[in-house]
């Protein structure tokens, strides 16, 4: 936490009271002001709903000249746009939705100086005559929003933010700042040099948040889970988010069989219909709205008491970002994620047919479940994955410090079953044909690789294959096994070892009914 906010100059106060009627700045938002006003480069990470269009949008009243900024997302620009101009503040956009008159107008109020804000998509202010324009434009400073869309590190990479490297040479005497939610030490680092931000002050704002409680359980049942949840918010708002749009139409429709006021939210909606079932919800007149991601960008809700996420999101910056959504206000919310490994299925299925950086997507999917099947406090879990140090020692505000998750009976002795057959099997395997050969499976490619010859086939068979993986996942999560390469084969890591010696315990949950069952089905 910030001991106390360094000064920020009065005037900066001042237009935060004029245009938005805010008496004080959020934590870091002055600082970051201030970079701006100082005319440093400088990028702030703070996560979604923390204040960061303030962060630009103060000193741009503060200065002279006309602020720029980029943004990927068009259709989010017109939202922004008009909430500012309600402040009376002049701001425009340019994009390609716009009439020719359009774009003059706002050609004309930049010429005439009045403009003090413009939102740009980076492909159309890259083009030489934006950039000529802007050059005699006397722009104030560059303001770029979503900043991780240049990182291929990160979990959104836009090639066309790639681009905005040349900024710093085209107006070398004006300021780039920069903007994200996604913290990760090494997007952050690469943000700031793909930018080419000279001697950038860097502002790294607190991630965790206390008042949201933690559940993240394997399903067992999808929709039985989230009527449960939705059944002890009565009354209250919350979101519900499907991984496709099938399972949104499919959830809804649950939902409002059981006398639930519920509506779906997809881009598969026709626009009007859409826009309708979104204004319903924000002006309460229904309890709940079942969405794929395409929902909550730009959307500002105080008071969502729950989100439930009925599939796994596809990275924990997701997760933090929609889960974020619930207790704006700062009252007690809880967010429940449904996961199981079927999802990891469907995800990777989706991403294969997506453009760009598989291999990063595929590494933040693999964290995402990590963190779900890791059994460790999901505060400092999701902080630590943001590069912060949690504090406390227990959160009592998630699933595994409320120690609502039962844990296994023994262990160490589990963990060693799992890790000898791993030794075994040579670093060649991956967790589904070490969990069938602990099961004594008799599939032909078991008999085949003389696999029922080893000493540990067999030897987990009343456990079963779905609490053997379970565990499997838990025991990388925490560190004790490697699961590496395009197959994913499983290694012992030191820790690994240490736990085979008896030196450690790891932490296992307890097979469920759901593992349970799943086990005698699998045969
Ligand atoms: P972000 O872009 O970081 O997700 P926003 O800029 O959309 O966050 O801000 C989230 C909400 O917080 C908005 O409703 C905004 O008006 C409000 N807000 C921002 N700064 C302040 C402040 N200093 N005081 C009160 N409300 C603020």
């Amino acid at each position: 936490r910030m001991p106390s906010s360094p000064p920020v100059p009065s005037i900066a106060t001042e237009v935060l009271k004029q245009y938005w009627g805010y008496e004080s700045f959020r934590p870091l938002q002055a600082e970051s002001v201030s970079a701006v006003l100082q005319r440093r480069d400088s990028l702030t990470v703070l996560p979604t709903g923390g204040g960061k269009s303030i962060c630009f949008q103060v000193p741009a009243m503060c200065m002279d000249g006309l602020a720029v900024v980029v943004s990927p997302l068009i259709s989010l620009m017109k939202d922004q746009v008009d909430a500012l101009r309600t402040c009376g503040i002049e701001a425009a956009f340019v994009n390609s939705t716009q009439s020719e008159q359009d774009k003059r107008d706002v050609a004309n109020s930049i010429r005439s100086g009045e403009l003090k804000l413009l939102y740009m998509a980076p492909e159309r202010l890259l083009m030489p005559r934006t950039i000529d324009f802007l050059k005699s434009s006397g722009v104030s400073f560059f303001a770029i929003d979503e900043a991780h869309c240049i990182s291929n590190w990160g979990h959104d990479f836009r090639p066309e933010y790639r681009g905005l490297r040349t900024l710093k040479q085209q107006f070398p005497g004006v300021a780039v700042h920069a903007y994200t939610a996604t913290a990760s030490e090494g997007v952050r680092n690469d943000i700031a040099e793909q930018l080419g931000l000279k001697n950038a002050e860097i502002l790294v704002g607190d991630f965790d948040r206390p008042n949201l409680t933690y559940r993240m359980l394997r399903t067992q049942g999808r929709i039985g889970q989230v009527m449960e949840v939705v059944n002890r918010h009565q009354g209250e708002s919350g979101i519900v988010y499907c991984i496709s749009r099938k399972e949104v139409e499919r959830v809804a429709a649950t939902l409002t069989s059981n006398g639930v006021s519920a509506l779906p939210y997809h881009a598969g909606m026709d626009d009007g219909k859409r826009q309708a079932n979104q204004d319903a919800f924000i002006n309460e007149k229904c309890d709940v709205i079942v969405a794929t991601v395409a929902f909550g960008m730009g959307i500002d809700k105080s008071n969502v008491r729950y989100v439930v996420h009925a599939g796994m999101p596809k990275s924990i910056e997701h997760y933090q970002q929609e889960s974020g959504r619930a207790g704006r206000d700062g009252l007690e919310s809880e967010c429940v994620l449904l996961y199981s490994g079927g999802d990891l299925v469907t995800w990777k299925k989706i991403m294969s047919g997506e453009p760009g950086g598989l291999r990063a997507a595929v590494a933040s999917l693999d964290a995402m479940y990590d963190l779900c099947s890791g059994a460790v406090c999901r505060h400092r879990a999701i902080v630590s994955y943001f590069g912060q140090e949690y504090a406390t020692d227990s959160c009592d505000a998630c699933d595994v410090c409320l120690e609502e998750i039962e844990l296994a009976e023994s262990p160490i002795v589990i963990g060693q079953k799992i890790l000898s057959c791993i030794v075994r099997l040579n670093r060649r395997f991956g967790a589904a044909h070490t969990a069938k050969v602990l099961i004594g499976s008799k599939e032909s490619r078991i008999t085949d690789l003389r696999h029922d010859q080893l000493s540990t086939y067999g030897l987990m068979a009343r456990e079963g294959s779905a609490a053997i993986r379970m565990w499997i996942d838990q025991l990388v999560a925490q560190g004790f096994i490697n699961r590496t390469g395009e197959y994913q084969t499983l290694s012992l890591s030191d820790s690994g070892w240490q736990l085979i010696r008896g030196e450690v315990t790891p932490r296992l949950t307890k097979a469920g009914p759901e593992t349970k069952s799943r086990a005698s089905s699998a045969g």
